[in-house]
């Protein structure tokens, strides 16, 4: 008998079981998703180890994902095989990768999902990707078996699978009984739960995959099926029809009788029915076939004008593994300017995660994913990382006219990455202003995009000189006049002769209460808007840009305070005070007669720009503040 060795999940993966098994019930669909992408990551890995190491690959044999449903014999239930001929698994890595959370978002997933009601839970399933774990939304039973590429680890590799079940709270390890019927790889059987044999339809995974995963994967992925054909008696072998490019390596199924036929573009399953031989001399044969899933072109090569918004949306979350959908893109083909022409998807994402703030500015984006001629390159663009303001965006960028082996140091010799680093920071600036263009058609919007990328844009200010005018052109700020002030706004609403643009700053603070200090009040009064900075980076901002327009940035609470109006307009004032107070003189008589006792004095006011009136304390009058201090300490 083969030795099973028995493992514990760690209590991670224990919990984490529980509320995939619990609560995500009705985004059970998402396995094929998750699994389809593992696969598609696995032959990725195979293929760029490969660069390096022959031995992992040769190149030669085919790379490709194929899904097999295998009904019970009953009729009831069944299995779903998914099989990728990618860079595999050995036992250590069964147990590492299958049986520990790796992934650094999942604990947060965990702590979340955890706190979170069923409904809630569901919501949560959509900002982060799940992964195998989501196999026990749909089965009972788990089985992986793997056999890893050739490699100075496993020279002679041995197939091995790794099984658990969903009630389990640990899993098994073992050699296969099989022997190595993958040759490199891993297949996937899942015992389907009864509540989920719709998997078992050819119909149903078809749509699964083409909504989900056709246009982010890479490999080819094919569906077995079978049909029944008419055929003339004679020709009792079949030719063969199908193109040599329909080359899928047959699942490794024990049952299927045509495991042999590895050569074969169709493996075909010529049973003869018995029946008495019919005067037209036909008769029906049952064809197993392999059908691509996935046969249509990358959605980046596509006409943007014949890409709907949900293909984009679809294709975002399993590309970029980001599940809420992108706030917006854009797409477009280009030149480089270095003779290299390409396309490119552009995607601003709807959220910038709490840790961005937390890294340092050199951290690096991952999500610039280069393509040749649509097989993937590289995520790093090296030296020609795009700036830390940027470095959340998520790009595809597919060149033509560079060769397929080409390697990131050649790249870098060229101008290509220099530039398109520019390309893809000048579309980020368009976007921006397409959504800052919503403001007044789409306010809902434009302060959902403002909330998530202000901050963004003032880093980006300060970060990148080059496009420093056309981030701090966007940014806005909230003023004692009103809110989402952009800087040229300020300026048009200047007072004559102001030669400063005026701000206060008190970190932590609310504009609100800011707007009530009496450096502001002071300014209000005389009609000026004052800028009202209450996060880190609004001082940071205006001490790196320094000027707008050339009108320098003035803190009102220090020294240097200029009113453009001071030695014209003061001669001026006491002339509008002496002919208001003939203008009012008869309202001020009623006013003040009416107040007597309610109010020490009712004056004509040089403070107030917008109200018609105010009560004021006067010098020897308590203040509002004490007031209602006292009011609320009796004795
Ligand atoms: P993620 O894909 O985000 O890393 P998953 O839970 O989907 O998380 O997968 C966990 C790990 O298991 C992967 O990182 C990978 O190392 C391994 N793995 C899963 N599926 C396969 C596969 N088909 N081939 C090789 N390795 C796999
Ligand atoms: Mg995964």
């Amino acid at each position: 008998e083969i030795p099973k060795e028995k493992f514990n999940y760690q209590s991670d993966v224990a919990r984490m079981r529980k509320i995939v098994i619990n609560s995500l019930y009705s985004h059970k669909e998402i396995f094929l998703r998750e699994l389809i992408s593992n696969a598609n990551d696995a032959i990725e890995k195979l293929r760029l180890t490969a660069l390096i190491d022959k031995t992992v690959w040769d190149g030669t044999d085919p790379l490709n994902i194929t899904i097999k449903a295998v009904k019970n014999e009953d009729g009831k239930g069944g299995k779903l095989i998914i099989t990728d001929t990618g860079i595999g698994m050995g036992p250590e890595e069964l147990t590492t990768n299958l049986g520990t959370l790796a992934k650094s978002g999942t604990s947060d997933f965990l702590a979340r999902a955890e706190g979170a009601e069923g409904a809630a839970t569901g919501n949560l399933i959509g900002a982060f990707g799940l992964g195998f774990y989501s196999s026990f939304l749909v089965a009972d039973k788990v089985h992986v078996a793997s056999v890893p590429a050739k490699s100075e680890k496993y020279p002679e590799p041995v197939q091995y699978v790794f099984s658990s079940s969903s009630e389990d709270s640990s899993f098994e390890i073992f050699p296969d009984p099989r022997g190595n019927t993958l040759g490199r790889g891993t297949e996937i059987t899942l015992e389907l739960k009864d509540d989920s044999s719709e998997y078992l339809e050819n119909q149903e995974i078809t749509a699964l995959v083409s909504k989900h995963s056709s246009f982010s994967t890479s490999f080819p992925i094919y569906l077995f099926t079978q049909r029944t054909d008419e055929v003339p008696d004679e020709d009792v072998i079949l030719e063969e029809t199908q193109s040599a490019e329909s080359v899928p390596k047959p699942t490794s199924d024990t049952d299927d009788a045509d495991a042999d036929d590895t050569d074969e573009a169709v493996i075909e399953d010529v049973s003869e029915e018995e029946q008495t031989p019919a005067p037209p001399k036909m008769k029906s044969i049952t064809v197993d076939e392999w059908v691509r899933l996935n046969g249509q072109p990358p959605i980046w090569t596509r006409d943007p004008k014949e890409v709907t918004d949900e293909e984009y949306t679809l294709f975002y979350n399993a590309f970029f593994k980001d599940f809420s959908p992108p706030m917006t893109w854009t797409h477009f083909s280009g030149d480089s300017g270095s003779g290299v022409s390409f396309k490119a998807i552009v995607f601003l994402p709807d959220k910038i995660e709490d840790s961005y703030w937390q890294q340092p500015l050199l951290s690096q984006s991952k999500d610039i994913k280069l393509m040749v001629k649509r097989v993937f390159i590289t995520n790093d663009l090296g030296e020609d990382a795009l700036p830390k303001w940027a470095s959340w965006v998520k790009v595809v960028v597919d060149a033509e006219d560079l060769p397929l082996n080409v390697s990131r140091e050649t790249l870098q010799s060229t101008a290509f990455l220099r530039q398109l680093k520019s390309i893809i920071l000048k579309r980020i600036i368009q976007l921006f202003n397409k959504m800052a263009d919503l403001e007044t058609e789409d306010s809902e919007k434009f302060e959902k995009f403002y909330e998530i990328f202000g901050g963004i844009l003032k880093l980006g200010a300060v970060e990148d000189q080059k496009n420093r005018e056309k981030l701090a052109a966007i940014t806005r700020f909230t003023t004692n006049h009103r809110n989402f002030t952009t800087l040229d706004q300020y300026l048009e609403n200047r007072k004559q002769g102001q030669k400063q643009i005026f701000y206060l700053a008190e970190m932590g603070e609310n504009p609100q209460e800011l707007a009530k200090s009496v450096f502001v009040e002071k300014l209000h009064a005389r009609g000026y808007e004052v800028l009202l900075f209450t996060e880190p980076l609004d001082e940071i901002f205006v001490q790196n840009i320094r000027r707008w327009k050339n009108v320098p940035f003035q803190d009102i609470a220090k020294v240097g305070l200029k009113f453009g109006d001071e030695d014209t307009d003061e001669e001026e004032e006491k002339e509008q005070q002496k002919e208001a107070a003939q203008k009012y003189k008869p309202l001020m008589e009623y006013l003040q007669k009416q107040g007597r006792g309610v109010v020490r004095d009712v004056v004509i006011s040089n403070r107030l720009v917008t109200s018609p009136v105010a009560i004021v304390a006067d010098s020897f009058g308590y203040t509002a503040n004490v007031q209602r201090m006292m009011a609320s300490n009796p004795g």
